[in-house]
């Protein structure tokens, strides 16, 4: 009999394992799905960023050549002071305020914005004077765009002739002289006189008079095809990217002519900005620690949920391999280990859990002079003998009815039919087959006798009442001749 007795200890718990991967991996997915939905809003929000701020740098130059169109010599109040060879320049709000009837009390009244050139600046006879009190006409223009989003951190524009304008004041505060003789003679403005009118974006880079990382948006100014000077918008690019916000690695942004994108880089999106020169690339920089940490972090209820799940897979299969073994063990124990049928715990163990109504016929069949079989034949062949009786008995009866070995050479059947004849026929037959091969097994075969006791039951009807009433009647078919059953 091969009967699989229970899981192995590896299936135990390799299957929960497994099942818990399954799960865990759909957590990783939902993971990557979420990383990469939050990606895509991120680069959609910095694209939106730049187009906005490329629209401020735009409005800045169209408005710089419509106060030069217009000439207005509209040299505010401003405070001046020339120190360390360096002319600055600033505003005085109050007076500006009173001075320009047209200026509504608003937020510009709180101008921030200052000039810084070389001393001849401060000059009112000097035409570098002259110069710059037309553009400082632009300067509420400025401070207002200056900190229009909050991650644009300034304005600026130098002249040509070398001045530097810039809102906010913090940028020219720190413009030393020699600072400014560098700007000068930077091959970039240089060129940038020759170059086409349009709008690029240039950077991230450290700049050399704040340290932050910023990143610009340039555009040559001309006024009558004559270079003015260059126009800055000076985006702070981390408060760009907003990083460490949403996700747990960082969004980037380099120029692709400067550097190369990093191995590690991930999901590299080229930044495209209509009118506007760009060479730049946004990329997700993939820090795996961060990554795992913001994964269990967010995924911590599906992790304890698989982690339960495992806990209870395991405890489940436990208890099932248990049950497994003990009906096992108790089909072992109603079981006669040599024919396969019932034993006779069995045969009652049947009774007990059988709905009892009606008609049935409850047998005991016993081979005739088996003691003669064994001593002519061998006790194997005497067992031969048992089995094929029991294969006989097992052929003969139908899935309802019960067939077992009490021991011996005995057999008990339990047999329902709704007609009593017909019960009376059945047992006939079977004992006609096994008596009628019962050659193939000994020479000149076998008979068996049987007592058959056929009775109404009910739930309270007693076996061993009925098994004696069978076995009675089964002595009298062994004392008056053998080789039949008395009913
Ligand atoms: P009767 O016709 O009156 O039944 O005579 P009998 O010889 O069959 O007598 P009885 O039923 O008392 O014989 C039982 C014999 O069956 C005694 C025992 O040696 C033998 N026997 C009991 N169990 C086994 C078994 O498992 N295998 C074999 N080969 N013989 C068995
Ligand atoms: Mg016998
Ligand atoms: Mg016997």
């Amino acid at each position: 009999m091969n009967v699989q007795r229970h899981f192995s200890l590896q299936f135990v718990f390799l299957v929960p394992a497994l099942l818990s991967l399954v799960i865990l991996s759909l957590a990783i997915t939902n993971y990557y799905q979420t990383v990469n939905r939050y990606i895509d809003v991120e680069y959609s929000r910095i694209q939106r960023a730049l187009i906005r701020s490329t629209k401020a740098v735009a409005a800045i130059d169209y408005s710089f050549a419509a106060f030069k169109e217009k000439r207005s010599d509209l040299f505010l109040k401003h405070s001046r002071i020339v120190e360390d060879g360096l002319c600055r320049m600033w505003p005085i709000d109050a007076l500006l305020t009173g001075q320009q009837g047209t200026m509504v009390a608003s937020p510009l009244k709180e101008l921030n914005y200052m000039m810084v050139g070389s001393p001849e600046m401060c000059d009112p006879q000097n035409p570098l004077y002259r110069r710059a009190s037309q553009q400082v006409a632009m300067a509420p223009m400025l401070s207002f765009l200056h900190d229009f989003d909050s991650y644009l951190f300034g304005v600026h524009f130098i002249d040509r002739e070398g001045y530097v304008f810039s809102s906010p004041d913090t940028l020219s505060k720190n413009i030393t002289k020699q600072l400014l003789d560098t700007i000068r003679a930077r091959s970039y403005w240089i060129e940038a006189a020759k170059s086409e009118p349009q709008i690029s974006l240039v950077g991230p880079s450290t700049s050399r008079i704040i340290t932050k990382r910023i990143l610009s948006l340039v555009v040559p100014f001309f006024f009558k095809e004559q270079y003015q000077g260059m126009i800055s918008l000076d985006i702070d690019a981390p408060k760009l990217l907003q990083n460490s916000q949403v996700l747990a690695s960082n969004i980037r942004i380099i120029n692709t002519r400067d550097e190369t994108i990093p191995f590690s880089a991930r999901r590299v999106h080229k930044v495209e900005l209509p009118e506007v020169q760009t060479h730049h690339a946004l990329y997700y920089q993939i820090d795996w620690g961060s990554e795992v940490q913001r994964f269990f972090a967010l995924e911590k209820y599906s992790l304890i949920v698989i982690a339960f799940i495992y806990m209870l897979s395991v405890i489940v299969l436990f208890y099932v391999n248990s049950n497994m073994e003990r009906s096992h063990f108790k089909a072992l124990a109603a079981k006669d280990p040599m024919t396969g049928l019932l034993n006779r715990r069995g045969l009652e163990d049947f009774w007990r859990n059988t709905l009892k109504s009606g008609d049935i016929a409850l047998a005991v069949l016993d081979i005739d002079n088996f003691k003669s079989i064994n001593d002519t034949y061998g006790h194997d062949i005497g067992d031969k003998v048992i089995c094929y009786m029991a294969d006989k008995i097992e052929h003969n009866i139908r899935g309802t009815d019960a067939a077992a070995r009490f021991g011996g050479e005995e057999f008990v059947i339990y047999l329902t039919c709704g007609d009593r004849d017909q019960m009376q026929t059945i047992m006939q037959r079977i004992k006609q087959q096994i008596c009628e091969d019962s050659h193939l097994i000994i020479n000149g075969g076998f008979t068996v006798s049987g007592g058959v006791k056929v009775t109404r039951v009910s739930e309270r009807s007693d076996f061993e009442k009925l098994f004696k009433a069978a076995d009675e009647k089964l002595y009298i078919a062994k004392t008056s001749g053998k080789n039949q059953l008395v009913f």
